[in-house]
């Protein structure tokens, strides 16, 4: 037997479970059952595509037994186990992108609502010690001939042992805290218990899960189900199970295609973002299932990059079962199905904009600069991109508007959309580019994200009316009796000019008089194609 120690971050997770800042506990069961349903999927998936692997698959399933006197609780998969290594590195650290992050946003968070955080990061296994004092896991991979058994009570230390005789799978049994405990548990080996938690939070599940030979899930997909039957929690249940998101999702979409190339999609758009929405190795959220069958997770091919914080499931009846993700980047049928979805998902929140505006507005807030990313990634949904974007503005301090709601305030003579680029919005108020437009009673955009330098230059126009930033070029403000007049000024300070163009000859492409000023003496101004000072700095710290 051998002592090992948890990584550090683990350690800490370890302490938050027990001294659980969950309120509801109850979950822990949801956790055991999602990843012993995850291994029954995995082994599934496995014995497909290795048809040398000797394992039965007549009985994927999941058990849960107890046992009242010695207070134990165990739940047992014949799925695809682990190894040793597979021991060590995921349940012994935690690999999990962000949690770094998380960690440390926990801790700014000290006193505030914390489950929301842990939900959203996907606890998981270790969700196991708020109401476990010691937890013991066998485990057995179809390709080791030996068990393992691991053992903790969460403290700083796990123990690792060789089992003979462990069946394939894994078991958890969790040794609950004394009746007496001051955390006041309900009774979790109690049958009645136990279902009653199953089929709140479980009832999905594709496997089998039994207790006492019973079967206790329903095991019906949720979008195989009429839209009538499916109440709001339980898309919220199976919202969390497949997006470890602790949040009810904002809003559930439905889709069904009927005819050559059938499916039927189930999706959610979160209320709040997911975690690693702009960390490098973000997931896309959509799995793809085939006639009920889970065959991937975080399927690129269903879903853009720019649309990764929608989670979902689409089950296509015609696809092969073990099909690749190679063939679906060719497949033709997937590219028209990936275009609807993608569609819908935009027709949504388009719908959510018109019907349930302060739930539009929390969407954009948390999702609005991944969704900005559509504008150039995806040229063939620019208008309905556009559409459903929201931008701060000099209009109102307080509420974002929408391009249409710019468009309706134009002033008379006005051709453009003016927008700003800059850190902040106290940054680009005071610009003195600004003056002017202030002056001519203009609303502008203020736009403050990273994607914001980028898709303007790509973007032409908003019902016909182009974007214009009032950084660059020569803004056109003027009438044409302004002009001629600007014109003359020109005359007269020509010699001005000439002098000032020939001293700063090093430093500017040319000086010229402008009507943009109110309140300054002068100001700089990029060119029409140049790149803005912000995104200057972002190549600069890029090393460019
Ligand atoms: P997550 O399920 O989000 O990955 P968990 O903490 O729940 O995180 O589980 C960590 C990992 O441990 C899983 O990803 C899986 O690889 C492994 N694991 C947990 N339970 C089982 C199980 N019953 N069978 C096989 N592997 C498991
Ligand atoms: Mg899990």
């Amino acid at each position: 037997m051998e002592t090992l120690e948890f990584q550090s971050e683990a350690r800490q997770l370890l302490q938050l479970m027990i001294h659980s800042i969950y309120s509801n506990k109850d979950t822990f069961l949801r956790e055991l059952v999602s990843n012993a349903s995850d291994a029954l999927d995995k082994l599934r998936l496995e014995s497909f595509r290795d048809k040398d692997m000797v394992v039965d698959t007549d009985d994927l399933h999941i058990v849960i037994e107890s046992d009242p006197a010695e207070r134990t609780l165990t739940v047992r998969d014949n799925g695809i186990g682990m190894t040793r290594e597979d021991v060590v590195r995921l349940i012994g650290t935690i690999a999990k992108s962000g949690t770094a992050e998380f960690l440390s946003k926990l801790k700014e968070q000290q006193s505030g609502n914390a489950s929301d955080l842990i939900g959203q990061f996907g606890i998981g296994f270790y969700s196991s010690f708020m109401v476990a004092d010691k937890v013991t896991l066998v485990t057995r991979h179809p390709h080791a001939e030996k068990g393992v058994r691991w053992e903790s009570t969460g403290e700083s230390t796990y123990t690792i042992d060789e089992v003979d005789d462990a069946p394939q799978g894994t078991s958890v049994t969790l040794h609950l805290k004394p009746s007496d405990d001051e955390d006041q548990l309900p009774d979790y080996t109690e049958p009645a218990k136990i279902r009653e938690i199953v089929k709140r939070y479980s009832d999905f599940i594709t496997w089998p899960v039994r207790l006492g030979g019973e079967e206790i899930n329903s095991r019906k997909a949720l979008w195989a189900r009429p839209a009538s039957e499916v109440t709001d929690e339980e898309y919220a249940e199976f919202y969390r199970h497949i997006s470890h998101d602790w949040n009810a999702p904002l809003e559930t979409i439905r889709m069904q295609a009927e005819g050559t190339f059938e499916y039927q999609a189930l999706l959610f758009l979160p209320s709040q973002a997911p975690m690693d929405l702009f960390m490098r190795d973000a997931r896309r959220g959509v799995q793809l299932y085939v006639k009920r069958v889970f065959i991937m997770d975080d399927c690129a091919e269903l879903m853009p990059e720019y649309l990764r914080f929608v989670k979902g499931v689409v089950d296509a009846a015609d696809l092969s079962l073990n099909v690749s993700r190679e063939i679906l980047q060719q497949d033709r049928q997937i590219q028209l199905m990936r275009r609807r979805l993608v569609k819908k998902v935009l027709s949504s929140i388009k719908a959510l904009q018109g019907n349930r505006p302060d739930d539009y507005a929390k969407l954009w807030r948390e999702v609005g600069a991944a969704l900005k990313e559509g504008l150039l990634a995806d040229p063939d949904n620019r208008d309905a991109i556009l559409e459903i974007c929201s931008f701060a503005s000099t209009n109102d301090p307080e509420a974002p508007t929408t391009l249409a709601d710019y468009v309706s305030r134009m002033k008379d003579g006005q051709e453009h959309i003016y927008f700003m680029n800059g850190e902040s919005r106290v940054a680009v108020e005071n610009s003195p580019h600004m003056e002017a437009l202030r002056a001519k009673g203009y609303e502008v955009l203020i736009l403050t994200d990273g994607i914001d330098e980028m898709w303007p230059d790509s973007v032409p126009s908003f019902d016909g009316k182009p974007f214009q930033s009032v950084a660059k070029g020569q803004v056109d403000l003027e009438t044409e009796e302004e002009k001629s007049a600007a014109a003359a000024k020109a005359e007269e300070f020509g010699d001005l000019l000439t002098w000032l163009q020939g001293l700063l000859e090093d430093n500017v492409k040319e000086v010229r008089l402008s009507s943009r000023l109110t309140t300054s003496p002068a100001c700089v101004v990029g060119d029409a194609h140049d790149i803005t000072p912000t995104l200057e700095k972002m190549y600069k710290a890029m090393g460019q």
